[in-house]
């Protein structure tokens, strides 16, 4: 399985004015080259030629830092393709993806345009603690502790498995899922905040 870091930090910044190299971009990881879990860099970091091989899209919550290049990459997209992009989480992520960003205020329903028969976007519901199929790889949602629904993920091919926490303050259930998969190979935990800022840490 091939893992790209387009980005891991929850905001975005050149390190040299004027510059293009980043010292930070929000989150963002391409598997395979066609599947992106979470999308807060995915436009910017590709080309139009790697966008358009882009076919799942896995949201672990709503949260801006982790899906706010969703509708760029649907802009750019939406006269080059004809197959929809399936944008997967739990009920409550997809609801709150459509009723905030894709609501024809914020940012047209790309879940209908160019027309409903034939949208750029479309949705597959992930239930908790279920493994479900996407492209060539699996994926099983476990719930983590987060202010807004959010699901940490189990990610695996036939050949190798890893975990992503998503954004999450102690949790256990992840930890008890991912200890009973075999060839587990990686963990991504989040730490956005050091010791020092635990007060910001329980906050936010
Ligand atoms: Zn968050």
């Amino acid at each position: 399985m091939n893992i790209k870091i387009l980005g891991c930090h929850g905001s975005d910044s050149l390190t040299h004015e004027g510059g293009q190299e980043h010292c930070c971009r929000s989150i963002g990881f391409l598997v395979n080259d066609s599947l992106m879990i979470d999308a807060g860099t995915v436009s910017s970091a590709l080309n139009l030629e790697s966008q358009k091989r882009i076919r799942h899209i896995v949201l672990t919550h709503a949260h801006i830092d982790h899906l706010k290049e969703l509708p760029s990459l649907a802009d750019n997209l939406i006269s080059c393709t004809t197959n929809p992009i399936t944008v997967a989480s739990i009920p409550q992520v997809l609801g709150d993806l459509k009723a905030h960003i894709f609501n024809d205020v914020i940012f047209p329903d790309f879940f209908a345009l160019p027309d409903t028969e034939h949208p750029i976007l479309r949705t597959e519901v992930l239930h908790e603690g279920q493994e479900s199929q996407l492209g060539d790889v699996r994926l099983t949602p476990i719930s983590v502790n987060h202010l807004v629904p959010t699901v940490g993920l189990i990610i695996r091919d036939q050949h190798v498995a890893w975990v992503l926490s998503g954004d999450t303050h102690q949790t256990e259930a992840l930890w008890h899922a991912a200890a009973q998969v075999p060839n587990l190979k990686a963990a991504f935990i989040e730490t956005s905040l050091p010791d020092e800022m635990s007060d910001l840490a329980l906050a936010s």
